[in-house]
């Protein structure tokens, strides 16, 4: 408790909020001016104008209550928060939609504006924080429930939107608490001051997240991209050998090794965009007949890999097998012509004596057999020979 005399004036405190409300958001919208599909940058923006108008409106008269002030201020910071609510949903999933938080804003605008048209000043009040903190409450939420890194931040973030949130309830709940419905001037209390401390580390901390999180977003998208292959969003070569390059796969580790069989005639008959079309539908047969955890690669052309992890010989045949005749089902699908493009898998099994390259070549050689014996089949490779 502070008591009667606060160490910093109320005056000061808005301006401060002020200040780190308009830095925050010059920084929200610099980010997003960079990242023009990032919405919820300008959400969140949008929302911290409104709530440094609200401040600014506020801050020019601590004395009296006045409808029309107090309702267009009140208006501000809930409309304010009911943005960084849904920025935070954007945030979360990129297509969210804002109808949630545009309707808690209106019905939280209506409810507190009407007891403040009729003279109850305090119950007003008591919304507007109550209603603050809800919707700080579900940004708290939404931020935990994401499922987007670093951990950290978001659980810091949510962290200070609970706290802030706390300060807004602690505010509704000393005015219930007085049953101070009508009042002559906005309360000076305790939980008052609590709350404006609150609202500047919170702007200013959940800004600074923020935007760490933003970046930290852009960094992993950039490592992703340069881990893809662009045409069938599989991983490419690059990644296959930055993952298992260097190491040696433990014992009962699958590498499976695919060529597309005649694939040039495919393009030469079909066109070459139809040929891509092929390449994506062959990698999404391989996505969907894989196991989870299962890594399947894009290495070159019409070549893809697989690493099957855990598995033993007759399961990664099987699924070998379903690839191959998945493919070969595909097939007689594309377009109008008789033309059947299957594939050939070679095999290996690790048996954690040699490293990934020794493994790929063995694979490779058994696709090779594959090839020779009449293509559309799966080869077991040859056991390593030891020297
Ligand atoms: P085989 O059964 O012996 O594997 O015959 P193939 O015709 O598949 O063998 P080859 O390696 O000679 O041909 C591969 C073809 O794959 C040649 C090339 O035009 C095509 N290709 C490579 N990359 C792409 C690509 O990104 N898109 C398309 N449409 N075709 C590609
Ligand atoms: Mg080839
Ligand atoms: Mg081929």
């Amino acid at each position: 408790m502070l008591g009667a005399r606060m160490v910093i004036d109320n005056a000061t405190l808005l301006i401060g909020i002020a200040f780190s409300s308009a830095s925050l958001l010059l920084a929200l919208t610099i980010g997003w001016l960079n990242a023009r599909n990032e919405s919820y940058l300008l959400l969140g923006a949008t929302g911290m104008a409104l709530i440094v108008c609200a401040v600014v409106i506020m801050g020019t008269n601590r004395a009296a209550y006045d409808v029309l002030q107090h309702g267009v201020s009140y208006s501000l910071i809930l409309v304010g928060f009911s943005f960084i609510f849904a920025g935070t949903r954007r945030f979360r999933n990129a297509r969210a939609t804002l109808w949630p938080a545009a309707l808690i804003g209106v019905i939280a605008v209506t409810i507190t504006f009407i007891p403040l048209a009729l003279g109850l000043t305090g119950l007003s009040t008591a919304l507007l924080n109550a209603f603050a903190g809800a919707l700080l409450v579900l940004c708290a939420v939404e931020h935990w429930r994401s499922d987007d890194h670093p951990r950290v931040a978001l659980h810091a973030n949510a962290l200070i939107y609970t706290v802030t949130a706390f300060s807004f309830f602690s505010c509704a709940a000393v005015i219930a608490a007085d049953g101070a419905w009508a009042l002559a001037a906005p309360p000076k209390n305790w939980a008052e001051d609590f709350n404006a401390i609150m609202s500047i580390i919170g702007l200013t901390g959940i800004g600074a997240l923020t935007l760490t999180l933003h970046y930290a977003r852009a960094a992993q998208r950039h490592r992703d991209e340069a881990n893809t292959d662009v045409l069938t969003g599989v991983l490419n070569r690059r990644a296959l050998f930055d993952r298992f390059g260097n190491t040696v796969p433990a014992t009962n580790t699958a590498v499976l090794m695919f060529d597309l069989d005649h694939f040039k005639q495919v393009n030469d008959r079909l066109g070459h965009a139809e040929g891509d079309r092929v390449l994506q539908r062959f990698a999404e047969v391989l996505q969907r007949e894989l196991r989870r955890g299962d890594v399947p690669s894009r290495i070159g052309g019409e070549e893809f890999c697989a690493v099957l992890l855990a598995i033993d010989k007759e399961a990664a045949r099987t699924i070998a097998e379903r690839i191959r005749q998945s493919v070969a089902d595909m097939d007689t699908r594309i377009g109008s012509t008789d033309l059947i493009a299957t594939v050939s898998v070679g095999l290996a099994i690790s048996a954690g004596d040699e490293d990934f390259s020794s493994l790929l070549n063995r694979a490779d050689a058994a696709l090779y057999q594959a090839k020779n014996g009449g293509r559309n089949q799966v080869r077991l490779a040859a056991l390593r020979l030891v020297a």
